[in-house]
């Protein structure tokens, strides 16, 4: 098979082209590595080649390295007997010696004489190893692609670039400059990247190859040497032990430090790459850069990273649950009933993926209101240029916006988003299904309210089906499909192709209270009030979830989703489950907030004070005077356990009840849906990075000293006594 193709013209120019067979995007994988390695080769040998052009036949040159294989390669490295992390590093080491010989490419390095000049030649989008390629040739020139997106996003998947990238970005744009790129996995159009300094040209597409190959015959030696391995080089902005590469370097470490607080170990990782490398030559930076490489994909954490966020998204997205008998669904016309809050926004992202939508509510004034929001989300797309001013009226035309109920004739799909009340709910299930062909499915986005139950108002229940969109629904990648206790495959069916249409990523969960999400995060604040209410420090409580990587800790959560949301569920919690509401004396913090209406972000107070522009300026001082510190605190690690448990054990257990049917479901959900701890890989792929019989001791323990919500489920404790992890049991091909 046939991934880099060579070939030698009349002028002497040598073309390398990647094209992978049977992809529509460039991947890298070993065979691609080898033969690229033979094809540099082969061209510095002849001594008829002039120069070498490194392009694509793809519409874009890259996609990085193909992450099936970086997600084996520790299991891979360990099965080789020896050291693992040593056959890691020589694997790593192994990739930089290609990337070295490109960009020295058979010169002198005395004299800096004889290297033949090499040009990426990139058609479109480049990311991770395909821009690190690029980074190793001498001269970098970019096709004017509208689509193309470049930059190295590995940081985004529990890695950082390891095949020279970090080292030779941070070279070339200095800390500064080459921050966004390393530290926030930016990707960014071609001008832009040209802009900051990453590429030299940005030509027409169809100039692409004749550019590069006039840059390759015009090229002198001096064009050949890379910056880093000219005489008296310096670091852009400084190194870290020059005046004022000092101050960049000591305040980015702390910056990212305050961002991530030390959970995530890639970035830790890349940082200590990029400090130690910066004070070395580039030989040795390269080696440093590859140490800390091994050592993060060493770490369980970038393993369950990229198996979570790329690998089992992707797979989700592209329909790994999806029933597979059933024919292609895709929706060409959905009724959404309400136009309030949840309603705009499902009508805004179906608009923009196409379809066409009707937004109904009780009368034109409200339905008028939704299509104002949606305007509202056009304006704001098209004000930071995610969108041409045309395309508003291209949305808006698919859009129609009415009280009468015979507009949704001909509608393939109704998501219902009227007020979460049973009896109106139940009304407008009635009314719209008299429209509808006998074929179409009836989608409600209730939150609390029993699929099964709500399906009772529908004249076929196979047909009725929950989509859970989660607020804002432009940004939330997440969408909750909920299987009623009679929904049919193709309702199933329907719900995934519509979800794929939107571009979110998409679980099929049973029905059960609060499903999946909800289910697990409401403990998470459940538990802080507890704590609270038992005299914790409240900046204990959020400060150790910040630490175990949750992007809000459970206060300011509470906040943003508003304390009267709370008291909300609580009561009605109360009043569903009766004598068998387990008690909570955190439910006195709720209700304390709530009747001195600190509501949170929306009224300007609730656990966090707020200056008057609505920006948080502390723990309220009165939280401790309501419910005051014990004199005794609990170890942070206790904090961090309680925390953590109260979601993962609803994870096992939705597993365990059937509620979650694949732990994939349950990883990628949580990240997605309410950013789980986004290193851990998800509540499942946590309980396996501590093990099993590690998260049963903690329970124990946690269950003895705190009560016996903390009780290890069946499941869990089965697994330990085997010796098992999650994976191994569920999914052993995706074992660690
Ligand atoms: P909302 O109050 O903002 O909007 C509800 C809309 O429904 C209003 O515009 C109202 O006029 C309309 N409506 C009420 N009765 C109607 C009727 N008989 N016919 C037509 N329209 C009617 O509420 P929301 O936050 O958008 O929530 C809607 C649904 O989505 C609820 O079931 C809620 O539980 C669920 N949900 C909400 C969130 C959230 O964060 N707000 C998240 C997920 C799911």
């Amino acid at each position: 098979m046939t991934i880099f193709h060579y070939e030698v013209d009349a002028d002497g120019v040598a073309t390398i082209t990647w094209d992978l067979p049977g992809a529509s995007m460039n991947v890298m994988n070993a065979d691609g590595l080898e033969q690229l390695n033979a094809a540099i080769d082969k061209a510095h040998a002849d001594e008829a080649v002039k120069g070498i052009i490194l392009t694509s036949a793809k519409k874009d040159f890259a996609g990085g390295m193909d992450l099936n294989i970086l997600s084996q390669a520790r299991a891979q490295a360990e099965a080789s007997g020896g050291n693992p992390a040593e056959a890691m590093f020589n694997m790593v080491m192994d990739m930089h010696g290609l990337l070295r010989k490109i960009e020295l490419a058979g010169m002198d390095f005395k004299t800096k004489k004889g290297g033949k000049p090499t040009v990426w030649a990139n058609p479109g989008t480049a990311a991770g190893i395909g821009l690190e390629l690029g980074l190793a040739c001498h001269h970098r020139i970019v096709a004017d692609n509208p689509k193309a997106k470049i930059g190295l996003p590995e940081i985004l998947v529990g890695i950082f670039p390891g095949a020279g990238g970090t080292t030779r970005l941070i070279r070339m744009l200095g800390l500064m400059g080459a921050s966004p790129f390393l530290m926030k996995g930016k990707m960014l159009a071609p001008a832009k990247v040209k802009a900051q300094g990453v590429v030299n040209d940005v030509v027409p597409a169809d100039e692409l190859l004749a550019k590069a190959k006039d840059w390759v015959l015009a090229a002198k030696d001096a064009d050949c040497v890379q910056p880093w391995d000219a005489k008296g080089y310096k670091m852009p902005g400084g190194a870290p032990y020059h005046p004022a590469g000092y101050q960049m370097f000591a305040g980015g470490v702390a910056m990212v430090h305050g961002k991530t607080h030390g959970a995530f170990p890639a970035a830790k990782a890349m940082l200590s790459a990029v400090y130690e490398g910066a004070c070395v030559d580039f030989d040795t930076a390269i080696r440093i850069e590859a140490r800390w490489f091994t050592n993060i994909l060493m770490n369980p954490s970038s393993a369950a990273m990229i198996r979570s966020l790329f690998l089992n998204k992707e797979a989700l997205e592209k329909g790994a649950v999806r029933p597979k008998d059933v024919p292609d669904m895709t929706v060409k016309k959905v009724g959404v009933l309400g136009a309030g809050l949840m309603g705009a926004g499902i009508a805004y992202v179906s608009a923009r993926a196409g379809i066409e939508v009707v937004l109904m509510d009780r009368d034109q004034e409200a339905a008028d209101k939704g299509l104002g929001t949606i305007t509202g989300l056009l304006d704001g797309q098209i004000k930071r240029k995610r969108m041409a001013d045309a395309g508003k009226a291209t949305v808006l035309s698919r859009v129609t916006a009415t009280p009468d109920y015979e507009a949704l004739k001909g509608c393939d799909l109704i998501v219902e988003a009227v007020f979460e009340d049973v009896r109106v709910k139940a009304d407008v299930t009635k009314k719209a299904e008299a429209m509808l062909d006998e074929d179409a499915i009836f989608a409600t986005n209730t939150s609390t309210l029993p699929i099964s139950e709500l399906a009772k108002a529908s004249r076929n229940d196979k047909n009725f089906i929950g989509i859970h969109f989660f607020s804002p629904v432009d940004k939330m990648l997440l969408v909750e499909i909920i299987k009623g206790e009679n929904t049919g495959d193709p309702a199933v069916a329907k719900a995934l192709d519509f979800v794929r249409q939107l571009k979110k990523t998409p679980i099929v969960v049973n029905d059960a209270r609060f499903f999946y999400a909800n289910r697990c995060i409401i403990p998470y604040g459940a538990e802080a009030n507890r704590m609270i209410a038992e005299g914790v420090e409240p900046a204990l409580i959020e400060n150790a979830a910040k630490q175990l990587g949750f992007p809000l800790g459970p206060l300011q959560l509470g906040d943003e989703t508003a304390v009267d949301l709370a008291e909300k569920i609580m009561r009605a919690t109360k009043e569903a489950l009766g004598k068998d509401y387990p008690e909570n004396p955190g439910d006195d913090v709720v209700q304390t907030l709530f009747d001195l209406g600190r509501l949170g972000k929306k009224t300007n107070a609730g656990y966090f004070d707020y200056d008057e522009k609505g920006k948080r300026t502390g723990i309220w001082p009165g939280l401790k005077e309501h419910f005051p510190t014990a004199a005794e605190q609990p170890d942070v690690t206790e904090v961090k356990h309680r925390l953590m448990l109260a979601q993962v054990l609803e994870a096992v257990k939705a597993l365990e009840e059937g509620v979650l049917e694949d732990v994939r479901e349950g990883d990628v959900g949580a990240i997605l849906g309410w950013g789980f701890a986004p290193w851990s890989g998800g509540p499942l792929s946590w309980i396996d990075i501590m093990g099993t019989d590690e998260v049963v001791r903690i329970c124990d323990a946690l269950a003895q000293k705190c009560g016996p919500r903390f009780n290890a489920p069946a499941l869990l404790r089965d697994l330990a006594e085997k010796g098992e992890s999650v994976y191994g049991w569920f999914h052993p091909a995706q074992a660690a």
